[in-house]
């Protein structure tokens, strides 16, 4: 196997104390969590105190000031435990970065450091029922009026949304300009006229607070805009690289985890009298999957490498996130397969990352967008490129 090289001792032992966390705080209750749809917001708080929240934020923000080789050790072991229910990677390395790179220092003070210890959960709101992809067509308004702005709209698909604590909405605030009418607005829980929807009933990250959010007469101090008015797609945009690593991130160390998974079970069953290893099938079904799973773990630490150089653009970003959650998506598939009927039912971890794997090729960007996006950095441009 192709050594790592991107971490350090000092990653590894935060590995190990991650590892721990997942055997103690989150294996345990996992079962109960996707009965009841969401997580414990206990375990955010402890997970606060371990400094697994926000670690790549600024210490005055209540983070570690860490590289983001911790965040990325965080995602994949939260994959290897098989856990789809914390929304800790989207709290921590999506909606706070937003806040630390475009929010104004009250704002910053206000909410990062609850956010670093889990006091306050976040969440981001770019989905409505009618904009997914097409997120130019946003409906939802954000009218200035004197020191504040007036948000109307509804927003569905959000993560974290049912506990959230903060909401980053995207909405127009000039809505005849289209995209380039478009802000960022940070809503508080607390505020009038915001309300959440019902939990939705998934297929997978069952454990996961996937919530509608609504927005009537919402008022906003307008200190709550990140950046400038209007200026909401080029932020968006701008962080995209970093986002779509993470699905790819997760994707990877899934399949890695479905193959060690199948490995094991392979040895163990017997079947006409023989271990299933012992065929060629299971054999050299493996060795596929497993040099797959390796061509597509060298390719995503070096855009790791290229992310940490600042280096890695959206098309290079747009390719690991497809290739990788079709990849996870085939070898999960394959790794049932080779577990027979067993595959199918929930106690084996399999099943549970056979539904959880499929929405990585829908969320983060479709992966159909991705191909427009890499194809136009081939100076491919459709009709609407
Ligand atoms: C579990 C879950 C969690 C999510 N979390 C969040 C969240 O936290 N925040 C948030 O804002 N959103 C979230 N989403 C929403 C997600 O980002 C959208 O579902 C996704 O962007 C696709 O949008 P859509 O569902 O409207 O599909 P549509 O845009 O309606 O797409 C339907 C189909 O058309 C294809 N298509 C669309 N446009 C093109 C095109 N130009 N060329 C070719 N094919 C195209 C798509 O690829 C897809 O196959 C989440 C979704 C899920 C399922």
């Amino acid at each position: 196997m192709i050594p790592r090289t991107l971490f350090t001792a000092e990653h590894e032992t935060f590995r190990d104390s991650v590892r721990r966390f997942m055997e103690a705080e989150v294996k345990p209750h996992d079962e109960r969590w996707q009965e009841q749809g969401y997580v414990d917001k206990d375990v955010w708080r402890k997970a606060g105190e371990h400094g697994f929240l926000c670690c790549s934020m600024p210490e005055e923000y209540g983070g570690a000031g860490a590289d983001k080789l911790y965040s990325v050790v965080l995602m994949e072991e939260q994959a290897r435990a098989n856990n789809s229910s914390l929304g800790w990677g989207l709290h921590s390395e999506i909606v706070a970065p937003y806040l630390y790179h475009y929010g104004a220092a009250v704002l910053k003070k206000k909410y990062l450091p609850k956010m670093a210890s889990g006091e306050m959960i976040g969440a981001i709101a770019m989905s409505e029922p009618g904009a997914g992809s097409d997120l130019q067509s946003v409906k939802t308004t954000a009218i200035r009026n004197g020191g504040r702005y007036l948000v109307n709209g509804s927003k569905t698909f959000i993560t974290n949304g049912w506990n959230a604590d903060l909401v980053i909405v995207v909405a127009k605030t000039d809505p005849a300009k289209g995209a380039k009418g478009t802000s960022l607005v940070v809503v508080d829980s607390s505020m009038k006229g915001f309300s959440k929807g019902k939990r939705l009933k998934k297929m997978g990250l069952k454990g996961q607070d996937t919530a509608e959010l609504f927005f009537d007469n919402v008022e906003v101090p307008a200190e709550n805009l990140l950046g400038e008015e209007n200026n909401g797609f080029i932020y968006l945009m701008q962080e995209l690289p970093w986002e779509r690593m993470q699905i790819a991130i997760g994707a990877v160390a899934k399949a890695e985890a479905a193959i060690s998974w199948t490995v094991d079970y392979v040895r163990e069953r017997k079947v006409f009298g023989k271990p299933l290893a012992s065929f060629q099938n299971t054999r050299f079904k493996l060795a596929e999957l497993a040099t797959e799973a390796q061509v597509a773990r060298v390719f995503v630490d070096r855009c790791i490498e290229l992310l940490l150089e600042k280096k890695l653009d959206t098309a290079t970003a747009s390719m690991a996130k497809y290739w990788t959650s079709d990849l996870e998506n085939r070898i999960i598939d394959e790794c049932l397969q080779l577990h027979g009927g067993y595959g199918y039912m929930w106690e084996f971890p399999i099943a549970r990352a056979y539904v959880d794997a499929r929405v990585a090729r829908i969320y983060g960007g479709t992966n159909e967008i991705m191909k427009e996006v890499i194809s136009r950095s081939m100076g491919l441009g459709g009709k609407d490129g």
